[in-house]
């Protein structure tokens, strides 16, 4: 029997998980080049690889029920626009072509002809032609993997409880995961603060990211693998007593997580009476159950990017409308923010790609608010919808990546325009503006906070990404994930700058990164002043019982010694050793 392999990555998810492999690989395989002689044998080949993989197109489309209504309907287009290129498309004629006049395998003519389409495409210089590069790549890759007997493994065939090893998710993919089926993930790429972790810790799976390639090549598929969350490790080939161990582990964890459930029903104050308002994200409309369940007061950050994302064309504004008023709906009487679209940067959506010129710097580039300020059509369907669903119970609206006061006032006009349209329009609305806050997730952002202060209603802080832009290290890139430090002295005084302008300025000042749903960090954050957390629903008992041990004195205290270091590595020991 092999040894047991040990790798160490990321853990980004509070579980443990056991279960078979599944390896995903979708990359192009290594196209063997052959001439041949009998043209006509190989065109046969090379047919009755397209027809299994029509074969495969449609079954996959019986499966998109399983999806909610509009994903379904998008990702049934997509496989007809797929369905449509393998019937007599310039794919498949220019495929047997080649295999005739080159006298060449089916693998290399297809290789070929897909090389050929893709620099066609590309020499149009139109982002929407250049999307199609995507389409092509990805049917060529079925007929490719077809003809060579490899798998074309995607997410929709994974086994129940399998372990999903790949080289990278996109948070697109892994808004599809669903986590009623599959066990656990563990990636190659891929940092803490990633919207791929996001989204794992928001489904409750079990996560390890940042991993050695090797795991690609040394587990097999189906073989039982052990996806360790909390420690950020990987098991393969486990022994007969890692498997135990870890399912004692597994048992611990389950009754921990009961054990923090009773208190959903307690208040979040801490030891002294200082109430906290601890509030849930949202990632996916699926969630508000869990919400609801882990004692959450509403939501502090619902991200609208998902409502764009595993589609070809932009969500309407009843569209939209559907999906924020179900939640405003569910969350009965408790508040909902909802984040303005924050598409760009490790986040992509096909629906918007046409508005996304490529960039050398995604990250610094057009994203989040600079593009909807960009397309105003973008931001006032968003408005629109959002008001509509205000109408339904109490909403708020976020605007991220704002650099400048300005940014926050001309999406402020559009807002009111909006407001005013509708009104005239007869809609239902809210009876009053919804407050409009913004995001404090750019240094210079912070270090104005007074003057962003005095044009918004609120503010929340986003740690991701003020963590990503002070420290310069990418928050999805494994490499660097070591120097990914929200301790930095550099991020907590821009934490502190904020918070100190948001109360001279009376308006109130959440977080809703990372940072704040990890209980290592909530006695300095309190004691920062912070009065308000949006976590992911898995970890709001977590976050609520921390509270619940702490004296605000006490945290004071630790925030003030915090503070008063400049070594990273001091106040990480700091906060460690800190015991309520
Ligand atoms: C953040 O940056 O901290 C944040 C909450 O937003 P996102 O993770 O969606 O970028
Ligand atoms: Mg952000």
């Amino acid at each position: 029997m092999a040894a047991e392999i040990v790798l160490h990555g990321i853990g980004v998810s509070h579980g443990i998980a056991t279960g078979p492999a599944y390896i995903v690989q979708l990359d192009r395989p290594k196209v063997p080049q052959i001439t041949i002689e009998d043209a006509s044998a190989e065109q046969q080949r090379f047919e009755a690889a397209v027809e299994t993989v029509r074969g495969d197109l449609t079954a996959l489309k019986g499966q998109s029920k399983n999806l909610p209504e509009e994903a379904a309907e998008e990702l049934d287009l997509l496989l007809d626009a797929h369905l449509a290129m393998i019937t007599g498309s310039r794919l498949v004629r220019g495929a047997l072509k080649k295999i005739a006049d080159e006298k060449i395998n089916a693998e290399w003519a297809l290789d070929k002809i897909m090389r050929d389409l893709a620099s066609q495409f590309r020499a149009v210089r139109d982002n929407y032609i250049a999307a199609r590069i995507d389409d092509v790549e990805a049917v060529g890759n079925r007929i490719l993997r077809t003809l060579l007997n490899l798998p074309y493994l995607s997410l929709d065939s994974v086994p129940v409880g399998g372990i999903v090893l790949a080289k990278e998710i996109s948070p697109s993919d892994a808004a599809l995961l669903d986590p009623r089926r599959i066990g656990g993930l563990a990636t190659v790429h891929g940092g803490a603060a990633g919207h791929t972790a996001v989204m794992a810790r928001s489904l409750g799976l079990p996560a390890v990211l940042g991993l050695d390639p090797v795991i690609l090549e040394r587990s097999s598929h189906g073989s039982t693998v052990i996806v360790d969350g909390v420690e950020g490790k990987l098991i393969l080939n486990a022994t007969p007593e890692t498997l135990k161990l870890y399912e004692q582990k597994r048992d611990a964890l389950t009754a921990d997580r009961t054990a923090l459930n009773e208190i959903t029903a307690q208040p979040a104050v801490t030891k002294d009476g200082t109430d906290i308002t601890l509030r849930s994200n949202l990632e996916l409309p699926r969630e508000t159950d869990a919400i609801k369940a882990s004692g959450a007061r509403g939501i502090g950050l619902f991200r609208t990017e998902f409502l764009f994302m595993n589609r070809t064309t932009l969500p309407s504004e009843d569209e939209q409308f559907e999906a924020m008023a179900g939640v405003v709906r569910e969350m009965e009487g408790e508040s909902v923010t909802f984040r303005t679209l924050d598409i760009g940067g490790d986040k992509l959506a096909k629906s918007v790609g046409e508005y996304l010129a490529e960039a050398a710097n995604p990250a610094l580039g057009l994203r989040a608010i600079r593009l909807s300020l960009k397309e105003p059509h973008l931001l006032k369907a968003q408005f629109r919808a959002i008001l509509r669903a205000g109408a339904l119970g109490p909403v708020k609206i976020l605007l991220p990546m704002v650099t400048t006061a300005d940014e926050v006032e001309q999406s402020r006009a559009i807002l009111r325009g909006c407001y005013k349209d509708l009104k005239n329009e007869k809609v239902a609305i809210a009876d009053q503006m919804p407050p409009l806050g913004t995001m404090i997730e750019i240094p210079a952002a912070a270090l104005s906070a007074d003057g962003l202060a005095a044009v918004s209603d609120f503010f929340a802080l986003g740690t991701n990404d003020l963590t990503q832009y002070t420290v310069a290290i990418d928050r999805g890139n494994d490499q660097v994930a070591a120097l990914y430090n929200p301790l930095n002295p550099a991020v907590l005084r821009l934490i502190e700058f904020t918070v100190e302008a948001a109360k001279r300025m009376g308006i109130p000042v959440s977080i809703c990164g990372e940072m704040g749903a990890d209980p290592k960090y909530t006695a300095l954050l309190v004691g920062l002043g912070i009065r308000e957390f949006s976590v992911g629903f898995s970890n709001v008992p977590r976050i609520k019982q921390r509270i619940r041990t702490l004296t605000l004195e006490q945290c004071e205290e630790h925030a003030r010694q915090v503070m008063n270091q400049y070594e990273p590595a001091r106040i990480t020991d700091l906060v460690n050793r800190f015991r309520p």
